[in-house]
């Protein structure tokens, strides 16, 4: 198997960094050294060909056709309740399976889930399993950049939708290693079988379901085929433009992926999306016991039930290290906004005897605390202690007075008191100029 898809026309040389090229599954005889249609600008004689008609069609023409037709169909019971079910399970085969399993190796599966979750992706009609791995990886390693290729920097329509509506130069999207998906048989296998699968997967099964189940043939192409096809595209497609655009970002704000409970509950728990960025191997996407992960449910049961092993998870410590930084960080940001004072090391500084001099002069009312001087000038009036104890320390070193001598101040008044800092007094304070002097008269006396 692994010979055989190297030999495959989709593949292309290995680069000196072990990637290799990427040749849609459609245009095998496209030929990279001619200019791409994206390299012209779009005229109106070649605008169609700008557009990529195999994607406008099945992720527009027909949902609309779909709806359009069941304006027509009524919607029974029976085939309502199929119709989410199989969406349920066609979700989780892009979410569990493409996503988690394949782009990102979260785990390891066995043969018969891996063919079940195969069968399931493509009943979402998203591509086969090789060329959305390849994307995604190439969307995870250039985030936000232009090699990205549902960057949200080119908007939120297009990560949404518009990557796919407009043909992509596949020599400007980024480079992703994909070796691993090539020795898969499951993974070969669907790429080279995809039209048939998606065909059967997303179609024929959910007619064959409900027509022959409740004899409800047209209802079952319709409801649980085409819109629920639709449905399922459009939450996938909300993890390139909701989940880089809504929510929070409590592991890293340099680029755009966003947590958000709403992106959570429309992709069956993808929407821990800032977490997942981060720590993208990691099998779960919410790691709070009470945060919306079905996926990373299912993928829990299925190793209690044998079909799935080696799941991989980050340490906590790591988790905490990076939610950590990124609170320092807005913490740090914050407090940047503030007014802490000029610091203590930018500050002139003067001898006590300047100090003394200067308290009363120019319009000052300088006060030494803790070896700072402060200006207190402004303040006099609003001392919420009154005028006639804050006039007495004009001039003088108020360490004890502010700090409990008189009145044990607040953090706040603290925090005031470095706002009006001016210098610093040489030797630290009136105490250690005594201590000097009496020193020097000391050595006098003896
Ligand atoms: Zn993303
Ligand atoms: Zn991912």
């Amino acid at each position: 198997m692994t010979s055989k898809a190297q030999a495959s026309p989709q593949q292309a040389a290995v680069s000196s960094d072990g990637t290799t090229d990427y040749r849609p599954l459609r245009s095998s005889a496209y030929d990279m050294k001619k200019p791409h249609i994206t390299e012209l600008p779009m005229t109106w004689k070649n605008w169609y060909q700008h557009l990529d008609w195999l994607s406008i069609y099945f992720i527009i023409v027909v949902p609309i056709l779909g709806l359009v037709a069941a304006t027509r169909t009524p919607l029974r019971l029976y085939t309502a309740i199929f119709a989410v079910v199989y969406y349920v399970m066609c979700g989780s085969g892009i979410t569990a399976g493409y996503h988690r399993l394949w782009a990102h190796s979260c785990y390891k599966a066995t043969i018969p889930l891996k063919i079940y979750l195969a069968a399931a992706g493509a009943g979402a009609a998203q591509g086969s399993i090789r060329w959305w791995s390849r994307g995604h990886r190439a969307h995870h390693r250039y985030t936000d950049t232009s090699k990205d290729p549902y960057s949200v920097e080119k908007g939120f329509w297009y990560s949404h939708m518009g990557w796919m509506v407009m043909k992509q130069n596949p020599k400007r999207i980024g480079r992703s290693d994909i070796s691993d998906l090539n020795e898969d048989p499951v993974v070969v296998w669907q790429h080279k079988h995809y039209i048939k699968s998606v065909l059967t997967m997303a179609l024929i099964v959910p007619t064959l379901v409900c027509g022959l189940g409740w004899d409800d043939w047209f209802g079952g192409f319709v409801y649980a085929g085409i819109l629920r096809t639709a449905f399922i595209q459009q939450a996938t497609f909300c993890v390139n433009s909701l989940a880089h655009w809504l929510g929070e970002q409590p592991f890293d704000d340099r680029n755009s992926p966003r947590d958000h409970v709403i992106t959570a509950l429309v992709t069956l728990g993808e929407g821990y999306h800032n977490f997942h960025h981060e720590f993208p191997s990691d099998y779960r996407n919410a790691i709070e016991w009470w945060q919306y992960d079905p996926t990373k449910w299912m993928i829990w049961t299925w190793k209690k039930l044998g079909l799935a092993y080696d799941l991989k998870q980050f340490r906590q410590n790591e988790i905490e290290k990076g939610r950590l930084q990124q609170l320092q960080k807005k913490v740090d940001e914050k407090r940047a906004k503030l007014d802490w004072g000029i610091p203590i090391s930018q500050l002139p500084v003067f001898s006590w005897e300047e100090f003394v001099a200067q308290a009363r002069s120019n319009g000052q009312a300088l006060v030494a605390i803790g070896g700072v001087i402060h200006d207190i000038a402004p303040f006099i009036k609003e001392h919420p202690g009154g005028k006639a104890l804050i006039l007495s320390a004009i001039g003088k070193d108020a360490t004890a007075i502010f700090n409990g001598g008189v009145y044990q101040h607040s953090n706040a008044a603290h925090n005031l008191l470095s706002t009006m800092r001016v210098g610093i007094v040489h030797g630290g304070g009136e105490v250690e100029i005594w201590k000097k002097t009496r020193a020097e008269k000391g050595a006098e006396t003896a």
